[in-house]
């Protein structure tokens, strides 16, 4: 369901953060990548969604070729695929569950910011979410008050809510300690298992990328290097 072919992406400045990548991926699939800073991990994710434009090659999700979507295309795609970043990029002060519901679309104007305009449904699909990541008990504290680990659930939350078929999430767990670093692993993992939602995570640490998941890809200087099952790491690096 998302198939890159020959993708090769040139930053402006002549950088050449992808290099000529095969890539294929089923629905459902749990995967890491793995690589030194700068090779490639977060260019790679981010042109799943668009963030960044691939500058030849066919990258194909559900068998359309989202080199050639118009701004439309975008934001339906953005919607399928969502994405959690490093530093979780919610709006600090807001609440949770302003956050979250701004993950359902058409939620940024400030009329609808006032509570009570929101539909019911959106607002159970939030709550449910925040549920699922046990985090239901802080819908009205303001986002900037919670811990980084509790920040990071939100934003699982919030993408939940958008009801993808799709998660990148793009280091998200370089700023939190070991502890808590599992525990949003391993909601994560909980969410990809039980939705079947294919999972594709950036992470700096071996280690990590071993425990969670079912298949791993090692990039160096823009070009794949491994890709294989957790049982095979040992003897392909
Ligand atoms: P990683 O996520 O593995 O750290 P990145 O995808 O962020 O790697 O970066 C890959 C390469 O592209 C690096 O050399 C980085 O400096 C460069 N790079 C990333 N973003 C840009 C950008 N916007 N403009 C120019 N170069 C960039
Ligand atoms: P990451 O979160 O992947 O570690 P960085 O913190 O390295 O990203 O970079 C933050 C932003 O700067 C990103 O949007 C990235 O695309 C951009 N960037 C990274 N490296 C470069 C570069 N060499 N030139 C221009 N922009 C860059």
């Amino acid at each position: 369901m998302i198939e890159f072919k020959d993708v090769s992406l040139v930053y402006q400045n002549g950088t050449e953060a992808l290099k000529n990548i095969n890539l294929s991926i089923s629905q459902g699939e749990f995967i890491v990548i793995v690589g030194l800073s700068g090779a490639g991990k977060s260019t790679l994710i981010r042109s799943i969604n668009r963030l960044v434009t691939p500058t030849s090659g066919q990258l194909l999700v559900d068998d359309d070729n989202i080199l050639s979507y118009n701004t439309k295309q975008l934001r339906k795609l953005r919607t399928k695929a969502g994405m959690i970043f490093q530093h979780h990029n919610l709006v600090k002060r807001s609440t949770v569950m302003k956050n979250v519901i701004s993950g359902r679309l058409g939620y940024t104007s400030t009329l609808k910011s006032i509570f009570n305009l929101y539909p019911k449904e959106d607002l159970q699909l939030a709550y449910e979410s925040l549920k699922r990541v046990n985090i239901e008990d802080k819908v009205y504290t303001r986002s900037d008050q919670l811990s980084g680990g509790q920040q990071q659930r939100v934003s699982i939350a919030r993408v939940l809510t958008q009801q993808p078929n799709i998660i990148l999430a793009d280091e998200p767990v370089a700023s939190l300690d070991p502890p808590t670093s599992h525990q949003v692993m391993t909601y994560l993992k909980e969410v990809n298992r039980e939705d079947k939602i294919t999972t594709i995570v950036n992470l700096h640490f071996i280690d990590m990328a071993m425990e969670y998941a079912d298949r791993i890809i090692g990039m160096r200087d823009g070009e794949i290097v491994f890709d294989g099952p957790v049982s095979e790491v040992n003897e392909g690096t």
